[in-house]
């Protein structure tokens, strides 16, 4: 059934670059088999589920919604997919992104944009899924996938789930290999699931986390029974509530979702506390340094040799082709980040932004460690506004980047960061609500999480 809801939903949302339904339904099989012969179960028997194409996934286009890794097919599958699929889940196809997960909007995709199920009434302006996991989004917005994979760099994970009304947490950076995943920002990027709810979250992620040796940086430590300890009593916990985040003229709507967020954790049995987070108004700019300085680094390796596109002008020499395989291959947005992530990284700037970046970072890191002296979770908005439309703001990139002022703080801190449902703005379109935790504690998030939903 999913599989002939994706088929018939592939025009109106272009949520998929290509679908597997022949996958899905060879793992659904496998679960009948194993059920038949009185084997034991994985945590996601049965569950179809989309995956971002920024997951490498063995013998099936990995795009990254980039035309430079067009036609590739991996040789190797990445290890959350692969945990994912010995947990029983199977794969209805590759989901819509933007290209190589630089966006808020989707609109940076080689394949066209992904469309929202959404819509403002007496209106028919097509609004944005959010980015750069829009295809995730959507499709389980739109009920044609129960769940998705999803990574967030510096909010991808949670802004697509907040401008679609579903969960998505981001767990501790480490918990989740990074490899086989098609790299943003190394330092940044983690993976994570985005589902209808948190119990569905909490289910998904076990399955996703673990240690794995092939990365270096992930966490060597168990995982624990996320789903068998949730709980939404939180009395004895404290909830802290960032100063800094009470931007001027911020949209009444959010701020009123932010309150009743309040209100259901007071109701839930928490203590309110204000905490102070005064590095804040740094994230933005140093997000946008240290993440187009690695992303620079990082697709350095794209040069029409190893992978998908090769543009080889007659009678060109090697670096012709370097150049002509890139030009063709890469989209604007990535281009400008690997531009400025060239500048900040250069011989006469990089004292002046990258390690002046990564100073801040480590001031804001420090700012989250205070604050959780005194509180065990802080909560926030999402993101400063509801969905936006489509085009509303893809001609002007800096209006693009500060949509991301909410959620980048707490990627440059590493921290497991969760959007859930937080009711809806003066259109009926989704807010969310963010959920930030201690390094290591996707417990008390999800059951934060829980207790707002
Ligand atoms: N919108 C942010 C960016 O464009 C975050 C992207 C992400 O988390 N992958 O970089």
């Amino acid at each position: 059934a999913f599989n002939a809801a994706v088929a018939e939903a592939q025009d109106a949302l272009n949520a998929f670059i290509v679908t597997t339904p022949e996958k899905a339904l060879a793992a659904a099989a496998a679960v009948d088999a194993d059920r038949a012969a009185g084997k034991p179960l994985g945590k996601m028997a049965g569950v179809p589920i989309g995956m971002k194409d920024l997951f490498a996934t063995q013998d099936v286009q990995t795009t990254a919604a980039s035309k430079i890794l067009e036609g590739f097919k991996p040789k190797y599958e990445s290890t959350v997919s692969a945990r994912l699929w010995q947990a029983g889940a199977g794969m209805l196809g590759k989901l819509n992104l933007d290209q190589f997960a630089m966006g808020s909007s989707n609109e940076t995709s080689a394949f066209g944009n992904v469309i929202s199920p959404w819509r403002r009434p007496n209106d028919t302006a097509p609004l944005a899924p959010g980015g750069s996991s829009g295809g995730s989004s959507a499709a389980v917005a739109a009920r044609i996938a129960p769940a998705a994979t999803g990574t967030d760099t510096g909010g991808s994970i949670r802004q697509p789930a907040a401008f679609t009304g579903i969960s998505g947490i981001k767990p501790t950076y480490g918990r989740c290999s990074r490899w086989g995943i098609v790299a943003f920002a190394s330092s940044l990027d983690q993976a994570g699931p985005m589902a209808r709810d948190v119990r569905d979250c909490a289910i998904m992620l076990e399955a996703m986390a673990g240690f794995d040796p092939k990365d270096s940086t992930s966490l060597d430590m168990p995982v624990p029974d996320w789903e068998a300890a949730l709980n939404d009593d939180l009395r004895g916990k404290k909830v802290g509530i960032p100063r800094e985040y009470r931007l001027d003229g911020m949209d009444p709507d959010v701020a009123a979702s932010w309150e009743q967020g309040i209100a259901w954790l007071k109701d839930a049995g928490a203590e309110i506390v204000e905490v102070s987070l005064p590095h804040t108004k740094y994230a933005l700019p140093t997000y946008y340094i240290i993440a187009p300085a690695e992303a620079s680094s990082n697709l350095a390796r794209y040069d029409g040799v190893r992978y998908g596109l090769r543009d080889l002008p007659d009678g060109a020499g090697l670096q012709d082709m370097y150049a002509a395989t890139r030009a063709a291959g890469f989209g604007a947005e990535v281009k400008r980040r690997i531009l400025i992530g060239t500048y900040v990284l250069s011989a006469g700037f990089y004292d002046a932004y990258y390690t002046q970046a990564q100073k801040v970072r480590t001031l804001i890191s420090h700012d989250f460690t205070n604050a959780f002296t005194q509180c065990d979770v802080i909560l926030a908005p999402t993101a400063p506004s509801a969905a936006f439309a489509l085009g509303e703001k893809s001609a002007d990139p800096l209006e693009m980047y500060l949509n991301d002022v909410f959620s980048v703080p707490a990627s440059l801190a590493g921290l497991p960061a969760m959007s859930v449902p937080g009711g809806v703005d003066r259109n009926g379109l989704p807010l969310g609500l963010q959920v930030i935790g201690r390094a290591f504690d996707e417990q008390g998030v999800l059951n934060a999480g829980l207790a707002i939903e």
